[in-house]
C-alpha cells in the first residue's frame, strides 16, 4: 500500500472505536435543528397569477421567449434588475399590483398551523425566506398569529435562489446548514437555494406539475417532494433525528 494511503487508512482506524461504531454511525439519522419556508404558495396558498404577472411585465413574445430556454421558471426580479429606471420603475408597479391583488386574498396553507406546532413541541427552530415584501410578511404574521424568526423578504438582498439569505438564517441561529430544511414550492428558487446553502430541501407539490417531463431535464432534484404540508410531518419523522 503506497505510504500516502496506508496512512490514510491507520487514520481511518484509529480515529474509529470499532466496526460497529462506525456501522451506527453511517446509519444515524441527521440531525434537524431549523425549518425554513417560502412564504407564497407554501405557508400561504397560492394565489398570485404568476404566469399572467410575467407576461404583464414583459409582454407576450418576450415572455414566450424566456419561458423556452428556461424551463424551470422565470425569474422576474433578476430579469429586471438591468432595465432602464423608467422600464424598472414600471415593472415593479406591475409586480406590486399583483402582490396587493394576492395579499388582499392571502389564505393560510391548510396544515401549516399544525405543522408549526409539531415543530415548537421538537424545538426546530422556524424561519422564512420569501421574494415578496416585507409589507406582505408583515401581514402573513398578523393573520397566522405566530411569528417565525427571522423572516427574510426581498430587502434582503441577495434574495433566492441565491444561498445568501439561508445562509444568513444558519448563522443566526448557529446551525451548520445541514441541520436545516428548506421547504417551499419552487424549484427553481427553494430548492435552488437550499441545494446551494448545503440544507436539506423539501419541494411541495400540490398539483403534481414537477411530475411533468419538462422538468425531467432539470438538474434541481430536492431531497424530498410532498404535495400538502400535512405530510412534511411524517418526512421528517421518517428521515430524521428530531429530539430536542
Ligand atoms: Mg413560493
Amino acid at each position: 500500500m503506497p505510504l500516502l494511503l496506508s496512512r490514510a487508512f491507520c487514520f481511518l482506524q484509529s480515529s474509529r472505536p470499532s466496526m460497529a461504531h462506525f456501522s451506527t454511525s453511517i446509519t444515524q439519522k441527521a440531525r434537524l435543528k431549523g425549518v425554513v419556508f417560502d412564504m407564497d404558495g407554501t405557508l400561504t396558498v397560492p394565489v398570485i397569477n404568476f404566469t399572467a404577472m410575467y407576461k404583464a411585465v414583459l409582454g407576450d413574445q418576450e415572455y414566450a421567449s424566456i419561458i423556452s430556454q428556461n424551463p424551470s421558471g422565470i425569474d422576474i426580479l433578476h430579469h429586471i434588475e438591468n432595465w432602464s429606471p423608467d422600464k424598472q420603475q414600471k415593472a415593479y408597479e406591475i409586480i406590486a399590483d399583483y402582490e396587493r391583488q394576492g395579499l388582499e386574498r392571502l389564505q393560510i396553507m391548510p396544515g401549516a398551523a399544525e405543522l408549526c406546532g409539531f415543530l415548537d413541541s421538537k424545538e426546530i427552530r422556524r424561519g422564512l425566506i420569501t421574494r415578496n415584501v416585507k409589507e406582505a410578511v408583515d401581514l402573513f404574521h398578523l393573520r397566522f398569529g405566530t411569528a417565525f424568526s427571522p423572516a427574510l423578504s426581498r430587502e434582503f438582498r441577495p434574495y433566492k435562489p441565491d444561498p445568501a439569505p439561508l445562509l444568513h438564517i444558519c448563522a443566526t441561529w448557529d446551525f451548520h446548514p445541514s441541520e436545516v430544511i428548506m421547504i417551499g414550492d419552487s424549484l427553481k428558487d427553494d430548492v435552488a437555494c437550499g441545494k446551494r446553502a448545503g440544507a436539506f430541501t423539501c419541494l411541495l407539490d400540490e398539483t403534481g406539475r414537477y411530475d411533468s417531463p419538462e422538468f425531467d431535464s432539470v438538474d434541481l432534484k430536492p431531497n424530498f417532494k410532498v404535495s400538502s404540508l400535512t405530510e412534511v410531518r411524517s418526512v421528517l419523522e421518517a428521515n430524521f433525528d428530531l429530539i430536542s
